[in-house]
This record gives structure tokens, C-alpha cells and sequence, in this order.
């Protein structure tokens, strides 16, 4: 028999990033007796690494916005693949939900008037990223933090959720461990809303941290949840690339939003090179008319340099490809020349730093090298718009590890909003079906003690295998085999390079004992991102056209068949089943959203 402490809640919210708290907050102001699991330290989730700020349709800096051109942009940007309603709740709540936090105490950059100021980024038609210099994360999760700790939440940190419990086809709860004892954890409630955010972690070159290994992806796929859109990971187009040990983290689009351009080792602005059809009426062609968008939106067409991320990394691989890439295997991005060293410092002060500390460079008066990470990921458990709910009665999911908000490509600063408006939806809709059930499901111990076998296993086998080295292979399986550009015999062989990686997780054995073991951490997260692997490279596969931040050589054009539909994977007995259905066609006012806009 397992040796395990239990817990019972309403609702157990595993994660406590933007989505998290805010999803923890909601439940708790419904009455749900409500529980916040994260795995690392409470305050420390990739929220709070967010730096542009916050896209809502505030309409402070420029009064012709408002939630329909935001609507349109995200549509545009996602390359039409989004989930329609998701998008249209998120444009007209974010105000809302930016204008919450500020009475929780969140303090925005002002306008000379005292409104919440809004800066450009890529893919937004005005300036509409609500920002704290840049390093809005901080402040979001902040008073995020401040507020739920004063609700008197329940907050187990450094405590990993390693599977999903259910009772029939309902969920009963979670199991999990404490990182620092090794001690096991079940929590009792029959609605979990996961908050776990991306998988960045099963990319070589990243700008996420180590606790980005797809967990929650992976726990509601193991529990029967319906997961789409896995295929669309998102490269951002500038992480430092120099010197080795900082490759991958971020830079952010607020440099380009603020007047940075892109440029080769010619010194040529190549963005002017790469404008796709569907921006193309909109962007500027000449250097003169893209400065002049800065300051004159109504008159002049977008810079090239925000066109959204999945247009601009492609772009910059090309550059690094054909030879007119910098030095050290990036692109130049210059803003030095083109702002004062006071408006930087100011506006960009974790940039200056970052460089300054990291790479020995003043981005005040010399330019960045940069190239593409992977930076966030589209794909993730399906849900129903309104309420976040899965296809798993009890789970429900919002944030990262949420998907369909941002289709085929998300914009920056949608992230943020996204976390408040849904994280919000799904702690409402989870403390509402907890309240509605008439017999609460049960926990089966007998459950609870293969999965604590299943987790100990790791010390027990005879194998000889080394987590650390296996993550480094999957990591680089994926970086060569699934990454910006794809073919259908690079995918082949990465499914194949799975399989094999999937034997060796099975014979993977970790020293020592369960106390503070990161060995063993390891070992347990590589179950989650083998699966989140296979998912991508499965998902990738099956969709043969490029869209968004899927770029696939052997079929280089948009199928317009495939706009109408999702790649769904499942795991049904054992095996990923990966299906493509219709998504729901625009209902025909939003569809003239995205016309006349
Ligand atoms: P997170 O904030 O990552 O939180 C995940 C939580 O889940 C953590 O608490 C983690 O400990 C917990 N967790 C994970 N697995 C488990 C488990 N098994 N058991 C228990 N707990 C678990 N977006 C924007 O919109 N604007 C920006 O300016 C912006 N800048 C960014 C800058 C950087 C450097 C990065 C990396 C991202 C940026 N993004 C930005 C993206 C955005 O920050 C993320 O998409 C977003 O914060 C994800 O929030 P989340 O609540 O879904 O997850």
C-alpha cells in the first residue's frame, strides 16, 4: 500500500501562472473550496517572464480601436484556423479584465493624460499591448498573487501533478508529488482545471524555462481529453543567439514595436522582401512609409518588421540560410540607431540589461543578434469556448495549455489577455459543475497505488539508461526533425526516433533516494514530453499544407480544405489516434469583421 497524504477540495487548479491564479481566484469568489498545486515556487511560473504587456482594445492610445479590429487582427494573425467564439470573447472581455487588475492594484505605464498606455506589436493594427516597461509579467502575476494569497487560497508549490484521477468516465481528482520529500499527495475534487502553460522544453533552442515539459498537454491526453492544433508551435522570431549558453532567450517584439528594424549582414532591411499575400495591402514597401506607421496609423501601412511572428521567423531562417545571417548564426536587430540611449533605458529595461549582463553588448549604441526560438505553443487540449471545459467531465483548461484562441499563429500579447479572460471562464464554469453534481466521484485507492508504483519505478529497474541524456536526444530529434520547416521524411524519421527514445524512457534509472531528487524529476517529465513529441510530429505530419507556424517544404502553399478542419489526436487503449474534423464554420457578421475592418 502507498503511503500518501490526501486532500479534498472542490476544485484543484494544477499551475499557478496568469491562468491559474486567475482561474483559482474565480472559483474561490464562487465558494468552491479551491486548491492552487504549481511545481515550482508560488510567484515563479512563465507569466511572470512575460515582457511586451497585455493586448486589450482599450482604445487609450489610438480611439478608432476597438474589440472588432482586434478580433479581426487575431483572426488574421491565427491564419483563420482559430476557435471563432474563443477569440471573439477574448476581444470584447480583455478590457475588462486589464481595467480588474489595475483595481487590484496593478500599475500600467501611463499616457500623458493618465490612462493605461499602449504600445505597437506585430500583427496588431494599433498600439494596444497594456505594459509595464517590459517586464508586464512581473507586475500581472504580482497582483494576481497579492489577491489570491487574500482570498486564502490553498496553495501547494514545489508539488507536481504527475496524473489525472477519474471515477468512470468523470474525474475524481489528482495525483502528485512533493519535490522536495518525494512524499505522494492525492487531491479529492471532482473538478480540476489545468493551468500547466507550454511544452518548450522538447526544443533545444528555447525561450521557456525548465518546467515548460507539456504536462498538462500530457495529463489530459492520459485521462481521454481530446487535444488539437498540436502541430502549431510557435518559433519567435528573436531569441539571443550569442553567446551559447543564453541561445533561446527571448527578445522581445516591444523592441520592434518601439522602432527596431531587422537587418542581414548586408545591412539590408530584408523584411521589405518577405510580405505575404495577406498582408500585403496593408504593409508599407518603402522604409519611409513603415517609419512613418510609428507615429501615423490612419495614413501609412504597417512595418514589415511587426508582420506576425510565424512570417518574420520564417523570414530570418532564410536569411541565416542563404548566407546573410551575423556572425554568430542570427540576424541583426538595431535600435540604437534609430532611439536615444534615455528613451531605451526607459522603455526597454530589461533589454538593456539582459545584453549589457548576458552578451557584454549596449543596445543603446550597438545592435542585437537575434534568431528564431521556440517560444509558445497553439496547440493544446480542446475546450468549449464559454465555459473551458474538455471532453473529460470535471476538466477543465485554460492559458497555454488551452487551445484554439490563436489558431495556426498567435499574436504577441495575446497571451496575457487570453490568461484573464479564460482563466477567469474556466474557475467560474469548474466551481459551477462542482456545485451541480449530485454524487461526487471517488478516489479508487487501488489507482493510487499502481501510479505511485508507476512513479517509483524509476529507482527499481534494472535499466541503465541516463534521463538527462535522453531529453538531450528528444530535444534534439525535435529542434532537426520538427522544427520551423518540416518534410514528410523528417517527420517520418522523428516518429521513429520517438518510438526508440519511448523504449529508453522505460529502461531509465535514477540514484539515490526520493528526497530533493532532480534525476528523478526528470525522469518522470520525460513521460509527459515524449507524449507531447509525438503529438507535434503525429499532428505535423497529417497536415500537408502550410499555415501559420506549421511550414511544411514539401507542400508550400495553404490548402483552403484544411482551413475548414482540426487535427485531433486522442489516445484510445494505448495508442495516439490522430483524426481531422470540421471545426465550425465564421458566422457570416464575423466573417465581414475580417473584410471591412
Ligand atoms: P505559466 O505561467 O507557465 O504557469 C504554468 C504553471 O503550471 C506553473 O505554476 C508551473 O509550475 C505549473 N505546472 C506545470 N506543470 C505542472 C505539474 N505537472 N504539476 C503542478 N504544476 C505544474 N505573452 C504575452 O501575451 N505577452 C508578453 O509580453 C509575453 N512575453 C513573454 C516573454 C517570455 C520570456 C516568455 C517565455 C513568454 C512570454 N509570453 C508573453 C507568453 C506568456 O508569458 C505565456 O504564454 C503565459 O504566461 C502562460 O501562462 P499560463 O498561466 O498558461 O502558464
Amino acid at each position: 500500500m502507498a503511503d500518501y497524504e490526501s486532500h479534498t477540495f472542490d476544485v484543484v487548479v494544477i499551475g499557478a501562472g496568469g491562468a491559474g491564479l486567475r482561474a483559482a481566484i474565480e472559483a474561490s469568489a464562487q465558494g468552491a473550496r479551491t486548491a492552487l498545486v504549481c511545481k515550482s515556487l508560488l510567484g515563479k511560473a512563465h507569466t511572470v517572464m512575460a515582457e511586451g504587456g497585455i493586448a486589450a482594445a482599450l482604445g487609450n492610445v489610438y480611439p478608432e480601436d476597438n474589440w472588432r479590429v482586434h478580433f479581426r487582427d487575431t483572426m488574421r494573425g491565427g491564419k483563420l484556423l482559430n476557435n471563432w467564439r474563443m477569440v471573439q470573447l477574448q476581444a470584447q472581455e480583455a478590457p475588462d479584465r486589464v481595467h480588474e487588475l489595475e483595481e487590484w492594484g496593478a500599475l500600467f505605464d501611463r499616457t500623458n493624460d493618465g490612462r493605461i498606455l499602449q504600445r505597437d506589436f506585430g500583427g496588431h493594427r494599433y498600439a494596444r499591448l497594456a505594459h509595464v516597461g517590459d517586464r508586464t509579467g512581473l507586475e500581472m502575476i504580482r497582483t494576481l498573487q497579492h489577491h489570491a494569497v487574500h482570498r486564502g487560497i490553498d496553495v501547494f508549490m514545489e508539488c507536481t501533478v504527475t496524473r489525472l484521477l477519474k471515477d468512470g468516465e468523470r474525474i475524481a481528482g489528482a495525483f502528485a508529488y512533493w519535490r522536495e520529500s518525494g512524499r505522494f499527495v492525492v487531491f479529492d475534487a471532482p473538478a480540476v482545471v489545468l493551468a500547466t502553460g507550454g511544452i518548450g522544453k522538447a526544443y533545444k533552442i528555447t525561450s521557456n524555462s525548465w518546467e515548460y515539459t507539456g504536462d498538462g498537454h500530457a495529463l489530459a491526453l492520459w485521462a481521454g481529453a481530446d487535444l488539437i492544433d498540436m502541430e502549431f508551435v510557435q518559433f519567435h522570431p528573436t531569441g539571443m543567439v550569442w553567446p551559447p549558453s543564453v541561445r533561446g532567450i527571448l527578445v522581445t517584439e516591444g523592441v520592434r514595436g518601439d522602432g527596431g528594424i531587422l537587418q542581414n549582414a548586408l545591412g539590408d532591411r530584408f523584411m521589405f522582401r518577405y510580405i505575404s499575400e495577406m498582408f500585403r495591402a496593408e504593409t508599407a514597401d518603402t522604409e519611409e512609409e513603415a517609419d512613418r506607421w510609428y507615429t501615423d496609423k490612419q495614413n501609412a501601412r504597417r512595418t514589415p518588421d511587426l508582420l506576425p511572428r510565424d512570417e518574420v521567423a520564417r523570414a530570418i531562417n532564410s536569411e541565416i540560410k542563404e548566407g546573410r545571417g551575423s556572425p554568430h548564426g542570427g540576424v541583426f536587430l538595431d535600435i540604437a540607431s534609430r532611439r536615444s540611449a534615455d528613451y531605451i533605458r526607459r522603455r526597454l529595461p530589461s533589454m538593456y540589461h539582459q545584453f549589457r549582463q548576458l552578451a557584454d553588448v549596449d543596445i543603446t549604441k550597438e545592435p542585437m543578434e537575434v534568431g528564431p526560438t521556440c517560444h509558445y505553443m497553439m496547440g493544446g487540449v480542446r475546450v468549449d469556448a464559454v465555459s473551458q471545459a474538455s471532453t473529460v467531465p470535471g476538466l477543465f483548461a485554460a492559458g497555454e495549455v488551452a487551445a484554439g484562441a490563436h489558431g495556426a499563429n498567435r499574436l504577441g500579447g495575446n497571451s496575457l489577455s487570453d490568461l484573464l479572460v479564460f482563466g477567469r471562464r474556466a474557475g467560474l464554469y469548474a466551481a459551477e459543475y462542482a456545485d451541480s453534481l449530485t454524487s461526487r466521484p471517488v478516489v479508487d485507492p487501488g489507482r493510487v497505488d499502481e501510479l505511485a508504483g508507476e512513479d517509483l519505478r524509476p529507482f527499481d529497474t534494472a535499466g541503465s539508461e541516463n534521463p538527462y541524456a535522453i531529453q538531450q536526444d528528444l530535444q534534439e530529434c525535435m529542434q532537426a526533425l520538427v522544427g520551423i520547416i518540416r518534410t514528410e521524411d523528417e517527420l517520418a524519421k522523428a516518429i521513429e526516433e520517438l518510438a526508440v527514445l519511448g523504449d529508453r524512457v522505460g529502461r531509465v534509472r535514477v540514484e539515490g533516494h526520493r528526497q530533493y531528487n532532480p534525476g528523478w524529476h526528470l525522469a518522470l517529465d520525460l513521460g509527459p514530453l515524449l507524449t507531447v513529441s509525438e503529438c507535434i510530429a503525429r499532428a505535423a505530419w497529417q497536415r500537408r499544407e502550410s499555415r501559420g507556424a506549421q511550414t511544411r517544404d514539401d507542400y508550400p502553399t495553404t490548402d483552403p480544405e484544411l482551413g475548414k478542419v482540426n487535427v485531433v489526436v486522442r489516445q484510445r487503449a494505448g495508442e495516439l489516434d490522430v483524426a481531422v474534423e470540421p471545426r465550425p464554420p465564421l458566422p457570416d457578421d464575423l466573417q465581414a469583421l475580417l473584410e471591412n475592418q
